[in-house]
């Protein structure tokens, strides 16, 4: 059994550290927020009295933060300076490529083996240990890591090297926004046609208009009883997130001088359905924007 310090125990990491915890790893954990602290001793984990003291003599380091500027201070201004030669580092998080990628490279210069793991599955997929990871990084780091990820995850590949997960992240979840922006349309234009939107899912469900964003997530309340259009869109995955991973994936593309025309009219518009206050509903709510 693993002894890990878990820096940032939000929405995620809470249940990703509680999970580890109820395999028999020994989870050290860390959070600006007293609440989430908490959380993870009542899952039986012990407390980190600080950021230093999260990453000092275990063997793994987890980090699960909002972003690439929490992300890199985390490990450049403590974890690198503390955790132990040879530590197996996991960062969780989805942020920048070019962010992860920096941090992978100081992990090597630090003699550590690093792994960007980010994730998808949700809230839901934290709790049930069903995540998937992306993972990018050397064989070495993959292969320790893989046992920690198997008890937090139900799917884990190796999308790559250095930051190659994070890349595949915001590269899936472009696609996502897109689908889903194109089946919101599809039931806001049959509304319009008089068509009943049970009739539609039930064809388009079944025709070339598959996809997951109608037969798991339908952005219409009825079809799906457990997507987020039943209970007044309430998350989920929210729009604000959306946004988020819709700017990497742009920033990203800028970067590389990629081709995203309807990845880059896909972020307007959840910028404007943000924008409008509606950032904490779940992302299938901005079918209320374009239905009008
Ligand atoms: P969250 O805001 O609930 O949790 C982040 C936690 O990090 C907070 O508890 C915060 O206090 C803590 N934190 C911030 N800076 C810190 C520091 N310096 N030291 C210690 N703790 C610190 O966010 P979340 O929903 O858990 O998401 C975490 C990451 O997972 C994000 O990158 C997000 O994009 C990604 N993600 C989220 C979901 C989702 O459905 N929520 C799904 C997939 C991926």
């Amino acid at each position: 059994m693993a002894t890990i310090g878990f820096i940032g125990l939000g929405n995620m990491g809470g249940p990703m550290a509680a999970n580890l915890v109820k395999a028999g790893h020994a989870v050290k954990g860390y959070d600006l927020s007293q609440t989430a602290i908490d959380r993870l001793v009542e899952a039986g984990g012990s407390v980190a009295k600080d950021l230093k003291d999260a990453a000092s003599e275990v063997e793994v380091v987890v980090t699960m933060l909002p972003a690439g500027e929490h992300v890199r201070e985390v490990y450049q201004k403590t974890v690198f300076g503390v955790a132990k030669s040879g530590s197996l580092l996991i960062d969780c998080s989805t942020i920048d490529v070019e962010s992860s990628r920096e941090v992978h490279a100081q992990a090597a210069v630090a003699g550590m083996d690093m792994l960007d793991a980010p994730v998808s599955g949700g809230v839901t997929g934290a709790a049930a240990g069903t995540l998937a990871f992306m993972c990018g990084g050397s064989e070495q780091a993959f292969e320790r890591a893989k046992p920690l990820l198997d008890v937090m995850g139900a799917n884990i590949v190796h999308a790559g090297a250095a930051g190659d997960g994070q890349a595949a992240k915001i590269c899936n979840n472009m696609m996502l926004a897109i689908q889903m922006i194109s089946v919101c349309e599809g039931f806001a234009l049959a509304d319009k046609l008089g068509v009943d939107r049970q009739k539609l899912f039930d064809i388009s469900a079944k025709a070339s208009g598959q996809c997951w964003s109608l037969t798991t997530y339908c952005p219409v309340p009825g079809p799906i009883p457990t997507s987020p259009s039943n209970r007044d869109y309430q998350p989920g995955f929210t729009a604000n997130m959306m946004l988020k991973d819709l700017r990497l994936a742009n920033t990203a593309k800028s970067a590389v001088d990629g081709n995203t025309p309807l990845g880059e009219h896909a972020l307007e518009l959840y910028e404007t359905y943000v924008d409008s206050g509606d950032g904490e509903t779940d992302f299938s709510g901005i079918f209320k924007m374009l239905e009008g």
